[in-house]
């Protein structure tokens, strides 16, 4: 028999880093191991596939045990879109409302991690052979707030870039050098500190700008200790601040329409020399995207979350209309690995940057970083501390130590890699 064949699947509940229950799914094989545990959203995008289906967490669990464990038992965990058509099959809909995509992108990645281990060899390089020679430059929440923190800013992610460090190490440090920056910066201030987001981010009672302007101050210090070069980026995340056809910032009192959100974004990339905003505009405004990524040209990165939900079509409707530049990749936003790689290759043949990333609430599972580096992604939106989320760092530490041998360097930034 094939050392790959499946031979026995279990699944739990465990904590994730908001302290909510989520699937954990194990696969076994002769001679290999595999396992997932789901992360979850909070500002979740409409057109996501159904994180678990109705009965919840119970029902996920009771799906496994009963319908699709014996499906998958004697299958070859090495045919990943075999295995990921019958997680499809077994539910039966087109947004996993019978069984979850939670449930699926843990079964679904737990058989990639049980093939690897199967063939002795990492998951990045099953995933993506010998050729993955390029590591993904870590992208960091910093400041958070809207629907990750309360008292905090609208905004809900103030994130940076670490584009001129050489190594993943070094990447990793500048990052987590601005997130201790930033407390001291705030340090004494009273108004200002009023805790940590979902993601281990600062949630500073400041506004938007406030906060910027907290960010630009530490990355300049920063980049003066280190020398490394870092820029700053947004998540927006404009869906949750979308009312009534109006932006409405609660904070600052602040009510745009379309068009004025699209100026206040474009100001602030000029402003701030943004290199990278997330969801600037509405989950279902395409041409406002358009318009956007038009006028920031290749001063920014332009990148769709709820846009796209990791969602092959959509990222495919985004391209016909120059939507943005960039697309963000999260799995268990379509479900299967399968269903993840059909995005990030639409998204790659097309030129988009992919930005592989976590989601707000989130275990231990590091599979992110291996999917980053087996995609040839060339960066990744991973948090900057936590134990959630340095496991992905530190596994990338680890894998770039590996690299090493294959001489891997740092990706080629877009844009910069544009102008050089
Ligand atoms: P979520 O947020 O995981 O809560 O959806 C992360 C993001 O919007 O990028
Ligand atoms: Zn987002």
């Amino acid at each position: 028999m094939r050392p790959t064949i499946i031979e026995d699947i279990k699944c739990r509940r465990v904590l994730d880093s908001r302290g909510n229950w989520t699937v954990e799914v194990d696969i076994e094989t002769m001679y290999g191991f595999g396992r997932c545990s789901a992360p979850s959203g909070a500002s979740t995008g409409k057109y996501e596939v159904a994180a678990y289906p109705q009965g919840g967490i119970d029902k996920a669990l009771l799906e496994i045990e009963e319908t699709i464990a014996p499906e998958l038992i004697g299958m070859d965990s090495e045919e990943q879109d075999v295995i990921d058509l019958i997680l499809k099959n077994a539910d039966g809909t087109d947004d996993f409302s019978n069984i979850g995509g939670n449930t699926a992108v843990a079964i679904s990645l737990a058989n990639a991690r049980a093939a690897a281990s199967s063939c002795g060899i990492p998951l990045y390089q099953h995933l993506g052979g010998n050729f993955s020679t390029e590591l993904p430059f870590p992208l960091g929440n910093i400041i958070g707030g809207g629907a990750h923190a309360n008292n905090a800013t609208d905004i809900q992610e103030f994130l940076v870039i670490p584009v001129g460090a050489e190594t993943v190490t070094d990447a990793v440090m500048a990052n987590s050098l601005v997130h201790a920056g930033v407390k001291k910066a705030v340090s004494g201030k009273k108004d200002c500190v009023s805790g940590k987001g979902d993601e281990g981010a600062w949630a500073l009672n400041v506004d938007d700008e406030g906060a910027l302007e907290i960010l630009s101050m530490v990355v300049e210090e920063v980049t003066g200790e280190t020398g490394i070069d870092i820029r700053m980026g947004l998540d927006v995340a404009a869906s949750e601040l979308y009312k009534n056809k109006k932006y409405v910032y609660a904070r600052s009192g602040k009510k745009l329409t379309g068009g004025e959100q699209i100026d206040f974004i474009v100001e602030l990339i000029k402003k701030y020399s943004l290199y990278y905003v997330e969801d600037p505009l509405e989950e279902n405004d395409f041409d406002g995207f358009s318009e956007i990524t038009k006028k920031t040209g290749k001063a920014c990165l332009i990148c769709g979350d709820d846009l796209y939900v990791t969602n092959e079509k959509r990222i495919k409707d985004g391209i016909k209309k120059k939507a943005t530049n960039a697309v963000l990749i999260k799995p268990n936003q379509c479900g299967t690995l399968t269903d993840t790689y059909k995005a990030v290759k639409a998204a790659r043949d097309n030129n988009l940057a992919t930005v592989l990333s976590h989601r707000s609430g989130e275990t231990a599972d590091d599979s992110i970083a291996h999917l980053a580096v087996a995609f040839n992604s060339p960066i990744i939106k991973t948090g900057t501390v936590g134990g959630e989320r340095v496991a992905k760092l530190d596994e990338l530490i680890r894998i770039s130590e590996e690299l090493t041998i294959r001489r891997a360097k740092m990706a080629r930034l877009p844009l910069f890699s544009e102008e050089a």
